[in-house]
C-alpha cells in the first residue's frame, strides 16, 4: 500500500494481475510508520471489491515482520511490538478485512519454549479484539531462533491463548518445506496438520516456490515452478479440495524488478507451466 492511492491502489495493482484475493501490507513491512486510516481510500477501495466480487475476507493484511513478540531479552521490543499489534488491529477492522497474518517471533538468544511463553502472554495481552478481525499465525521456516517451525509450536501458543476465537492459522508452502515437512505429500501434511491443530484454523495459504531443498531453514521464496517444490506440486495445493475455500496468496520474488503475478496466476488457474515463462520479464 502507497501513495497517493493507498488501499484503493493495492485494489487496483492486485485486479491488473488477474487476481481474486490479496494481501497487503499497511505500510512499510520493516517499519511501524503508519498513515491514519482517513487517508487510505478505504470506501474506494471496498467499492472496487464489491465490482469485481471479492468478497472482503478475500483482503489478507499482514502485519510488518519486524514486529517480534517473542522477544523476552529486550522486553521493550515486544512492548512495542504488542502496542502496534493493537493498533495493526484496528487499523486491519477500519480497513474492513477480516485477517491479520502475523509471524509468531523469534527467540533471539534464549530457547523455544521460552519463546513460545513469551508470545503468549504478549498475544494475552492485548486489551480489544475488534469485531470479526482474525489474527493468523504463519508457518515459519524456521530461519535462525524463529518460532513456528512446526504445527506443535503453533499449537502450544494456540493452547495458551485466552481468546483462541480470535486466532487462526497461515500456512506458508516454502515455510512448511523449509522447515522439513514433505509437500510432495501435501495430504499426508494436512493430515498432521489437521490432527495437530485442525484443518479449520486454516485461513491463508501463502504459495510460494522455494529456493532451497525440505529441511533447509532458510526462508527464500522462488517463483512458481522455479524452486524446490515445483510447479506441479503448488499447482495440485492450489486446488486442494481440502482448502478450497482458501485464499491462495503469492508471495514471490520480482523478476528484473517486475511483478511476476500476472502469469503466475495464469499458469496456476490453468494447470499449465511454460518452462519459458521467465522470459518475458526478463527481456528488455
Ligand atoms: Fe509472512
Ligand atoms: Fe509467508
Ligand atoms: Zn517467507
Amino acid at each position: 500500500m502507497k501513495a497517493p492511492l493507498f488501499l484503493e491502489g493495492s485494489v487496483k495493482e492486485a485486479l491488473s494481475y488477474g487476481c481474486n484475493a490479496l494481501m497487503l501490507y499497511t505500510g512499510a513491512p520493516q517499519n511501524t510508520r503508519r498513515r491514519p486510516v482517513e487517508d487510505l481510500h478505504i470506501e474506494e477501495a471496498q467499492q472496487l471489491m464489491q465490482e469485481n466480487e471479492m468478497p472482503m475476507d478475500r483482503m489478507i493484511v499482514h502485519a510488518p515482520y519486524i514486529i517480534n513478540l517473542a522477544n523476552s531479552v529486550k522486553p521493550e521490543v515486544a512492548e512495542l511490538a504488542e502496542e502496534f499489534l493493537q493498533k495493526e488491529l484496528e487499523r486491519t477492522h477500519a480497513i474492513g478485512a477480516k485477517y491479520l497474518v502475523l509471524h509468531p517471533g523469534s527467540y533471539t538468544t534464549t530457547n523455544p519454549e521460552t519463546g513460545i511463553h513469551t508470545i503468549v502472554s504478549n498475544l494475552n495481552r492485548i486489551k480489544s479484539f475488534p469485531d470479526g478481525v482474525i489474527i493468523c499465525l504463519e508457518t515459519m521456516a524456521g530461519k535462525g531462533s524463529e518460532v513456528g517451525r512446526t504445527f506443535e509450536e503453533l499449537e502450544e501458543i494456540l493452547a495458551g491463548l485466552d481468546h483462541p476465537e480470535h486466532f487462526g492459522v497461515c500456512l506458508d508452502t516454502c515455510h512448511i518445506s523449509d522447515a522439513g515437512y514433505d509437500v510432495s505429500d501435501f495430504e499426508h501434511v494436512l493430515d498432521e496438520f489437521d490432527h495437530i491443530i485442525g484443518l479449520k484454523q486454516i485461513h491463508v495459504v501463502h504459495l510460494n516456490d522455494s529456493r532451497n531443498p525440505k529441511g533447509s531453514h532458510k526462508d527464500r521464496h522462488a517463483n512458481i515452478g522455479m524452486g524446490e517444490i515445483g510447479f506441479e506440486i503448488l499447482h495440485s495445493i492450489a486446488e486442494n479440495e481440502r482448502l478450497k475455500d482458501v485464499p491462495k496468496i503469492l508471495e514471490t520474488p520480482y523478476i528484473s524488478k517486475k511483478p511476476p503475478y500476472r502469469t503466475e496466476i495464469e499458469m496456476i488457474r490453468s494447470g499449465k507451466y511454460d518452462p519459458q515463462w521467465t522470459e518475458q520479464y526478463e527481456a528488455s
